[in-house]
């Protein structure tokens, strides 16, 4: 069985205790790899390897760096079979939303903060007739990167492409239970030449490796992105030691509904938000709320696409959902399920995993697979633990209502406050609304459009500090003013 192994100055190494882990195929429930099982001692590595290339890599010349980040994304796009297969057998995602989404963002990633490198400009300030400060942005030092399942390589190389481009080193770890494009990533690092120790990746479990790498006194900085419970634990960790911190984390997110939206459009587009990916996107609404008089028109519409949707193999062309990522994962949604019914809900569709539905590719490769069907639950309070709480999966609720206000008060009645789509032809509400939703994105009449160069982040238990564009450069490197008088 193939061994993945620590990507740490330069090399490809087995971790120093030689323990692995295994690494199971969620379509299947079967292990197909093992991966390094590291600790502190591994995390130390990485740590000395990245110290000792940051004088280099920070001094490195700004095309030189471009040239060989644009490189790392050639190299994935020249590899795009073979990460698009690694993506879906990892996560249990389909292999065409792997290859549609995936892949393409990570290679987008890189070229991305590749290109923007040369053009980061910092602030001057000029005191008229007294003098003239200037932010020096520089680069931190050795950084830390940790990312989740859910989109493995996607939010990998989202973290570590703008702390590279800034001359950060990095020393990083991809969740334990989807560690295989990391994997890949590390050998395109190598083909591209990108200097030894530049970028480490240490793979393992997040209580050892993640919390070495949060604890190391000389890892000056924190890319999180996960769940909230564990934000917490890692801002608890980092605060004393003051490091600056960047945390992405659980979201409960609102689509608000009102009757005058497209109404096909809309139909198709929230199913797309609520189920893309088995709805453990971070950004997927799992609360849709619908103006009163289109409640039932839109319940009945949505509910005959979400039992339309395939549930199958990754691999199969058709299949609209997979598996979800582990066994225990499965179980933790399916409880909430439960939970939803004791909570007096009704489930219009779903509500099972496929060992108890007939379907005949899940029956044969995918037997012992972790899949749920999607599910459609009506009539619960908007304030119940079901609505409350992070499911992250395939599961949403319907709610009814009747006004604006009511529908802020129930969409920010949640302590997350991730994302949000607003579905309206009334382009004054569509503002209105917009500036009093609490959440770091407010989609209107669309859902997951991207534009790289914007902030990206969520307020209250969703998480501190931004992504994306401009923000991550900045959040990569220590701002110094120099003020100079005239
Ligand atoms: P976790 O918080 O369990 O894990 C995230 C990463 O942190 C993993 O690599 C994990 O390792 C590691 N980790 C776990 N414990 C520690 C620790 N004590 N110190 C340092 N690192 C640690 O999240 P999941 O992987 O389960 O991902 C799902 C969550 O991520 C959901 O809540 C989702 O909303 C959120 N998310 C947020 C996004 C955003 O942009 N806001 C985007 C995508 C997901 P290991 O896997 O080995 O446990």
């Amino acid at each position: 069985m193939q061994k993945l192994q620590n990507y740490i100055n330069g090399d490809l190494i087995a971790p120093k205790a030689q323990q692995y882990l295994d690494n199971y195929e969620p379509a299947t429930g079967e292990v197909y790899s093992l991966i390094p099982d590291s600790d502190s001692e591994d995390v130390q590595l990485a740590v000395d390897a990245a110290k000792a290339a940051f004088p280099t890599w920070s001094n490195t010349p700004l095309e030189e760096r471009m040239l060989i980040m644009m490189r790392i994304a050639d190299g994935i796009e020249k590899r795009m079979d073979e990460f698009v297969a690694a993506e879906s057998k990892d996560n249990g995602k389909p292999l065409k939303l792997a290859r549609a989404v995936d892949i393409p963002r990570a290679v987008s990633n890189f070229r991305f903060y590749a290109s923007a490198l040369q053009h980061f400009a910092s602030e001057s300030h000029a005191m008229p007739g007294v003098g003239i400060n200037y932010t020096l942005r520089q680069a931190i030092g050795v950084v830390g990167c940790i990312s989740p399942w859910n989109l493995p390589i996607y939010l990998f190389s989202w973290k570590i492409a703008p702390a590279l481009a800034m001359g950060n080193t990095v020393v990083a770890k991809p969740s334990e239970v989807t560690p295989y494009t990391a994997y890949l990533l590390s050998e395109v690092c190598i083909e591209a030449g990108l200097p030894k120790g530049v970028l480490n990746i240490v793979h393992g479990l997040g209580g050892k490796v993640g919390q070495a790498i949060v604890e190391h006194p000389e890892i000056k900085a924190i890319s999180f992105t996960g769940g909230t419970e564990t934000g917490k634990r890692i801002a608890a960790t980092a605060a004393p030691m003051f490091k600056k911190l960047s945390l992405e984390l659980g979201g409960k997110n609102p689509t608000v509904v009102f009757a005058d939206c497209d109404f096909e459009e809309t139909v198709k587009q929230v199913v797309t938000a609520s189920f893309a990916n088995q709805g453990e996107i971070c950004l997927c609404g799992s609360r849709i709320f619908i103006e009163r008089p289109l409640y039932d028109k839109f319940k009945e519409a949505f509910v005959e696409r979400v039992k339309a949707l395939k549930v199958g193999d990754p691999n199969d062309a058709d299949s609209n959902l997979g598996a979800v990522v582990s066994k225990q994962h499965k179980e933790k949604i399916l409880s909430y399920i439960q939970l939803a019914k004791e909570e007096g809900g009704t489930v219009l569709c779903g509500g099972v995993e496929t060992q108890d539905f007939a379907s005949d590719n899940l029956n044969t490769r995918c037997k012992n697979g972790y899949f749920i069907q999607p599910t459609v639950i009506e009539g619960l309070h908007y304030n119940c633990r079901t609505n409350q709480e992070e499911i992250f999966g395939p599961v949403v609720t319907l709610t009814p209502f009747d006004t604006e206000e009511e529908v802020l008060m129930m969409a920010n009645s949640v302590k997350y406050g991730l994302a949000s789509s607003v579905w309206t032809n009334d382009l004054k509400r569509a503002h209105r609304v917009a500036e009093k939703i609490e959440a770091g994105i407010v989609w209107i009449n669309c859902w997951l459009l991207r534009d790289l160069r914007t902030p990206f982040g969520g307020v209250k238990a969703s998480g501190v500090g931004r992504e994306g564009g401009w923000e991550a450069l900045r959040f990569f490197t220590e701002a110094k003013n120099v003020c100079i008088k005239q």
